[in-house]
């Protein structure tokens, strides 16, 4: 999958240092696993709710591979793969 597929499916892009951070809310399953998994990445309350801080790198991967739906992708800024 590409960048361009995944903006075209109305994936939207939050874009950081190290890795980006795409999300699809018409595919999202609201089961709040993301928001649980990194609370300062994932955060409902604030504007935009999607930071993907360089810090967080790591765990923000991690956290993705458990979201159930799909309506959570990442890419590391030294790849073009689009995971999970
Ligand atoms: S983990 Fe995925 S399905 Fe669950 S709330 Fe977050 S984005 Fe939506």
């Amino acid at each position: 999958m590409t960048e361009e597929t995944l903006l075209a499916k109305n994936y939207k892009k939050y874009e950081g240092e190290n890795i980006d951070i795409y999300f699809n809310l018409e595919v999202c399953e609201h089961s709040g696993k993301c928001v649980k998994g990194d609370n300062e990445v994932f955060d409902t309350e604030r504007k935009p709710w999607i930071m993907p801080l360089a810090s967080h790198t790591e765990r923000i991967q991690e956290v993705i591979k458990t979201c159930p739906s799909g309506a959570l992708k990442y890419k590391l800024k030294d790849s073009d793969e689009i995971l999970p």
